[in-house]
Parts: structure tokens; sequence; C-alpha cells
């Protein structure tokens, strides 16, 4: 037993703990969760615990079900709020592994392993920096009807004794109880809507830390008596939920993003990566944008006093807002970094940093050039203007994304096969059944008119 192991248990005791949750995640980034006494930790540390993979979305055939989860202890967290009568609760991330104790492919946390092994084969470590947006609902009515939000706030506004900050408070004190550090929160655009931004970590952690931040956000709004929703657009005519992620490489302590003799302070490696996700963002948009909804995000349109800041075309600028792609401005060279600004709030992190990292690398890789920033504004302009500057469009729905994975040699090889194929089946599958549904916006528009 190693000293990581060793503390689990002496913890476990100290702290009289009675249940440790193992946690995991499905395919679509569902967070799963099997309860074990500290009693079976040693031995969990050793054989881990058999789960049933053919329960899990996306984990096994039928045939080849029997997996195990191997708990892994760097990840280990009290859980000092939770519990209640019957004490504090733990938790820790677990890897997915095959009977024969190889990784299981369909394992979210081994297909990001897979390509952070590949960063680090050629020098780098990788880390992201999330900026996570939600909407804080009064009520979470599940049958289609339009949900309250908590206040009518507005981007920054500071509300006084409301819910919303309330609730922001909770939920960033919770967090940094269990570790997780975070830079800014406030209120975003929307009524209701709420940002919060970890701070930046190696990629892996960060993944793992956006998991238990949407349980303890959603746990903090039930223990409010309000709903928190990840849902990429709830609303037509607000700004929807975007997860900007912050991107950067490092070379061992040093930033290889920066470059001090760069007009721009971006080095070959930063224009490649960037290069390498503008290539190849309409391959991966699947994944960073998964659902049918979150494709009513990435919509081109600025309404009346709202500005939706989603990309919808595939740029990258300085201070442009409406790219893809956005360098923001930095200080120090290690905080050189790229942001992407399509990924939503309900993506699988896991899967989502191992295809933008993978698009990244293969452009440097392949020394792919970057096309010059767009300073302009992408959704102003005319589709002539758009095309003549070659900004392609995004996927304009989950078909067309879907339909544009299946060819790409990247997100297959990134992805694995398995993870691969359960992903597109899935997602058609989703994309079909939508496709037949008859909408009530259909029937407001055409059954008396016609
Ligand atoms: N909510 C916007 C989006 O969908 C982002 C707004 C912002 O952070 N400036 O991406
Ligand atoms: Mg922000
Ligand atoms: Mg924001
Ligand atoms: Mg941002």
């Amino acid at each position: 037993m190693d000293r990581q192991q060793e503390f689990v248990l002496r913890t476990l005791e100290e702290r009289d703990i009675r249940f440790v949750r193992l946690w995991f995640t499905d395919v679509l980034g569902t967070l799963k969760s099997v309860s074990v006494a500290p009693a079976e930790l040693e031995s969990a540390f050793e054989e881990g615990i058999g789960i049933d993979g053919s329960a899990i979305e996306g984990f096994a055939r039928v045939f080849e079900s029997d997996m195990v989860a191997m708990p892994d202890p760097t990840t280990f967290q009290v859980f000092p709020f939770e519990g209640g009568a019957s004490g504090e609760s733990a938790r820790m991330f677990c890897d997915i592994l095959l009977p024969d104790g190889s990784a299981a492919w369909a394992d979210p946390r081994h297909v990001l392993r897979r390509a952070l092994a590949k960063a680090a084969e050629k020098g780098f470590t990788f880390y992201t920096h999330p900026e996570v947006e939600f909407f804080l609902l009064q009520d979470g009515p599940l049958d289609g009807s339009v949900p309250i939000p908590v206040d009518t706030g507005g981007y920054f506004d500071h509300t006084t004794h409301s819910v919303a900050r309330d609730f922001r408070r909770q939920a960033v004190l919770a967090l940094e109880r269990i570790g997780i550090s975070v830079e800014f929160s406030h209120h975003e655009v929307a009524p209701g809507q709420q940002e919060i931004d970890l701070r930046y970590a190696d990629a892996l952690t960060t993944a793992d830390n956006i998991m238990t931040f949407r349980h303890v956000v959603k746990e903090v709004a039930l223990s409010q008596n309000v709903r928190a929703t990840f849902m990429p657009k709830p609303y037509t005519d607000q700004p929807g939920s975007g997860m900007h992620t912050h991107l950067s490489l490092f070379e061992g302590e040093r930033n290889a993003f920066y470059d001090g003799d760069d007009p721009q302070k971006l080095s070959k490696t930063a224009r490649a990566f960037i290069a390498g996700l503008l290539v190849h963002a309409r391959e991966y948009t699947a994944v960073t944008n998964q659902y049918v909804n979150s494709y009513k995000r990435l919509f081109p349109l600025q309404l009346p006093n709202v500005v939706t800041e989603s990309p919808a075309f595939v740029s990258w600028g300085h201070l442009n807002r409406s790219a893809l792609v956005r360098v923001p401005a930095f200080g120090k060279p290690n905080s050189a970094r790229v942001e992407v600004r399509s990924i939503d709030s309900a993506t699988n992190p896991y899967l989502a940093f191992a295809v933008m990292l993978g698009a990244g690398l293969k452009g440097i890789e392949e020394g792919y050039e970057l096309p010059p920033g767009a300073e302009d504004d992408v959704w102003s302009l005319s589709p002539a203007e758009r095309k003549a500057a070659g900004y392609e469009a995004l996927p304009e729905n989950l078909s067309e994304a879907i339909d544009v994975m299946s060819k790409s040699e990247l997100v297959a090889e990134v992805l694995g096969e398995h993870v691969f194929d359960f992903f597109l089946r899935n997602k058609t599958a989703e994309w079909e059944q939508y496709r037949r549904e008859v909408t009530p916006y259909e029937r407001q528009r055409y059954l008396g008119a016609l």
C-alpha cells in the first residue's frame, strides 16, 4: 500500500467517515457513483471494485461487461458538508479497468490520460482553466414549460441580498472547502445566469473538478430551494451557458505559448496550436457541444439589448468576443493562453479536453500556419464577406456536427474506436428522436395559418 492509500484509510478512521463514494463518468459525462464502506477500501485499492459495465452508457458490449473501478487515492476528498446525521462523507475518482487490468477504452478519464500522455511525449503539460456558466432557477419544471429565473440581474450586477449572491457565496465556500480554488464568480448577462471560474490546473484535475463542481453547485442550489442547470440554452431570447476554457502548454516551468520576442508575445507553438484548434474545430464540435440544444446557443444572433457572445464561425482574434478562439491579454509570461469559446457547460470535460488538446497538438506536429486574426465582429459580416475572409461556419445543428465528426480521423484517434463509435451512435439516436418531434413552435405557427 502506498502513502496516499494509507493517508486515505487513516483519514477515514480519524474522522469516522462511514461512506466513501467512488466516482466515475460515462461517455456522455454523467457522474456515476458507488458507495463503499471504509472496511472494503483496503481491498478496493488492491483489486478495485467490480462493476457491471453494461449498465453504464457506452462502457461495454454485454459479453465483456465485467469491469473494475480502481480508486485514485490522489483524488480523495472529504465532503464536510454532506452526509447529514450520518456524519461526513468522502469521495475518490476511479479509473475503469478491464478484468485483465488494462484500461477500459470507454473510460473518459482514460481517453484524457492517453491524450495527456501523448502531449507528455513531446515534453508538454496541458493546463486548462474553465469559466463555467449556468442558470439558477426558482423552479425546475421538467415538462417543457419555461422556467422562472431566480432574479432579473444582468452582467456583473451586484444584487444586494439576492438569492444568487448568497448562492454564489455558499457555492464558492463549499468548493474551497473541498480544495477547488475559485478565481472569480459573478452574475452573467441573462436573468438568473451565474458564472464561476475555476483556477487553472492540469487538465485531468480540472476535468475532475468540473464533475465535482456540477455536483456541488446542484446540491447547494437544492439546499436553497432553487435549481441549477447546465443546459446550454434554456431560453430562446437569452444567451446560453458556455464554458469558455483557457488552454496552455507548459514545458517544465516554462509557458510554451509565450515568446517575448514576438510582437504579440505568442510563440510559434501557440500559433500552430491555435491553427490546429481552428482547422479541426468543425470536427470536434460534436464533442464540445454534444446536445441538440447546444446548437441553439451557437447562433449568430444579436438580440436588442442582449449580446449573445457565443461563436458561430471559425476564427480567432485578440479582443474579439465573436471569435471561436480568443487570445486574452496577458501580463506575465506564464499567463499566455488561448480561450476556446464554443464549448458549453454540458460537455463531458474529459473528452472535450482530449479533443481540443489533440487538435492543438496536430497543429504543432504538422506545422499548421495560423491565418491572420479577425479583429472585426464576425457576426455582423455578410455571408459573402465571411466567405472571402475564410471564416467557415461551425456545424448548425447536431446532425451536421455528427456528420463532420464521423469523417474525422483526428477525433477517431483521440477518442479511440470504441468511444468514437458509441458517441456517434448515441448522438445519431438523439438527433433522430428530436427530428421526428412535432414542437409547440410548429403548432403555433402552422395550425391556424394553414
Ligand atoms: N454566455 C456567453 C456564451 O454563451 C458568454 C458570455 C461571456 O462570458 N462574455 O458563451
Ligand atoms: Mg468570464
Ligand atoms: Mg461568461
Ligand atoms: Mg471568457
